[in-house]
């Protein structure tokens, strides 16, 4: 039985995706409630939805964490519905069951679902049964660093240990040779217990140079499970993503059917409704490995979003509303290119340290095929409690490299004053002809970090290239008058690299233009 759509729902998050779902609730009709901590009292979120409520101060486990207080509220303020966003609550079962218990309808999967899938161990053996290949491994935690060497020894290093709880890279240590195991074993536990409150540790074959390729799979309540094809996350720090794009570059429709079917195989086990993604590491041979699945909407759906054609959050809330899905699976046809950037409070040439501070001018980039899903303002406060990304940039263009000519059009409009951000590292990227040619592994960006994040010059050293580039120009004009053979045709003012213009030489004479 489908019920109405919902009229007033909770969002039981913060920044950009708290925004993204009251957006979707906003084109649905649907009224929003926010809930905001002290420290974000003036954040876009607490204006844009139609109520906010106030939980407690700036520490998330005395704000966005406390699942009783905010299902308090959202009875108290007569919302339907809780959308928990990612992050945070989104994927804690015990959440998702005290909503349902309280007699509203939690926008994700079934407490069970998010039970079944939560432990990478749990989500191993579910997947196995199912018939979906896993990373050869062990399917329970280790008892100690003797069994670990034993289960090493019948796959070989490197191996790779793993928080059964782990989530966002924790708990993780690659180890190349025996005698580091024990080592390993006892800092990934230590890791595990802080970050998880759980020390179950477990082994996996450690796959070299793989993709990290994930499928998008969406299910209703009656039964319809369709999949969304897949985004390639391949660009990672630490085991964190920080550039998406979809399609992928080594996915042919053949293989994305099948991983397709794979991923909808996984989410049948597991009693999946929703939005929810099945992560996969796909190896040079084109063999493909399930790693887990995230039982939330991820940040980044966007993605995928555009080279399908609709709305994964509205499709998130009309689903938890009981509407069936409309879509027959023929349907998901990547159309186009799509590639987002996450734009943190980081400082790429400091090691990433996070940056704080206010932030003092914004001026968002626009036009064609550009997207801004953001949590930030100017005037807004950035600090050291939450999550340093404050905003991602999605392109969509008709091909891989227009998409990324336009991330990087889209990247030198953005102006963010005030903190450091990854923007620029974001821009080096994309200048990157190994990124350009799309042959990349989850190895790639840890190999090539230093020469991304090297320091760029200073404000004298720009100077000078500002005036050497002058020289070049002048030169340039004067071989045009005398006809010299290297004269350039194309007339473009501020052209990039050529042979004998260098890059920074381009990158001085933006700057140049951006300060004057
Ligand atoms: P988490 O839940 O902590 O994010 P995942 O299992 O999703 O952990 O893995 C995170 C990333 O670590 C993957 O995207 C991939 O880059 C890398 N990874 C995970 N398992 C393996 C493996 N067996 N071999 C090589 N790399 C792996």
């Amino acid at each position: 039985m489908s019920r109405a759509m919902f009229t007033k729902i909770l969002v039981a998050n913060r920044g950009e995706i708290a925004l993204r779902v009251i957006r979707a609730c906003q084109e649905l009709g649907v009224k929003t409630v926010a809930v905001y901590s002290e420290a974000d009292a003036a954040a876009p979120h607490v204006r844009e939805a139609d109520e906010a409520v106030l939980v407690g101060p700036a520490p998330s486990s005395q704000s966005y964490l406390v699942g009783a207080r905010l299902i308090e509220v959202a009875k108290r303020v007569g919302a339907e519905a809780v959308h928990p966003g990612y992050g945070f609550l989104s994927e804690r079962a015990w959440f998702a069951r005290a909503v349902r218990e309280a007699g509203l309808v939690f926008i994700g999967p079934p407490a069970e679902a998010i039970e079944a899938m939560g432990s990478k161990t749990a989500a191993r053996q579910l997947a196995m049964a199912a018939g979906v290949p896993v990373v050869p491994g062990n399917t329970e935690g280790v008892k100690d660093a003797a069994e670990a060497l034993a289960i090493a020894a019948t796959y070989g290093f490197p191996v790779l240990l793993k928080a059964a709880a782990g989530g966002g890279g924790k708990g993780m240590r690659i180890v190349r040779t025996p005698d580091e195991l024990a080592g390993a074993l006892d800092s990934a536990r230590r890791e595990a217990r802080n970050a998880f409150g759980d020390d179950a540790v477990y082994l996996e074959k450690y796959i070299e140079g793989p993709r990290h390729v994930e499928i998008q799979v969406l299910a209703d309540t009656h039964g319809n499970v369709v999949h969304l094809g897949e985004r390639e996350c391949s660009v990672q720090r630490r085991h964190q993503k920080m550039i998406e794009e979809a399609p992928s570059v080594a996915v042919t429709p053949e293989l994305r059917a099948r991983m397709g079917a794979t991923a909808v195989a996984a989410a049948r086990a597991a009693g999946y409704v929703n939005a929810g993604t099945c992560e996969f590491l796909l190896d040079r041979d084109g063999q493909f490995y399930f790693l887990e699945m995230n039982t939330r909407i991820q940040v980044e759906h966007p993605v995928t979003e555009l080279v399908m054609g609709l709305d994964l959050v509205q499709w998130q809330i009309r689903v938890a509303a009981g509407e069936a899905l409309p879509f027959a699976q023929q349907e998901f046809t990547p159309r186009g290119w799509a590639i987002e950037c996450r734009i943190t409070s980081e400082d790429p040439e400091n090691g990433f340290l996070p940056s704080t501070g206010r932030i003092e001018y914004l001026h968002l980039p626009s036009g064609p095929g550009v997207r801004w899903d953001g949590g930030i303002e100017a005037g807004s406060e950035v600090g050291l409690h939450y999550d340093p990304m404050l905003a991602k940039l999605i392109v969509h263009a008709p091909t891989r490299a227009l998409a990324i000519a336009r991330m990087r059009r889209a990247l030198h409009e953005l102006t963010i004053d005030g903190i450091e951000t990854s923007r620029g590292f974001h821009l080096r990227v994309m200048d990157d002809p190994e990124f350009q040619s799309g042959d990349i592994s989850i190895q790639w960006l840890e190999q090539r970090l230093s020469s991304l994040t090297a320091p760029r010059a200073d404000a004298a050293t720009l100077k000078l290239a500002a005036i050497a580039a002058a020289l070049v120009a002048h030169e340039e004009r004067t071989a045009g008058r005398t006809g010299s053979a290297d004269r350039r045709g194309d007339g473009a003012p501020f052209a990039g690299a050529t042979p004998d213009r260098p890059s920074w030489v381009a990158e001085a004479r933006r700057e140049g233009l951006r300060r004057s």
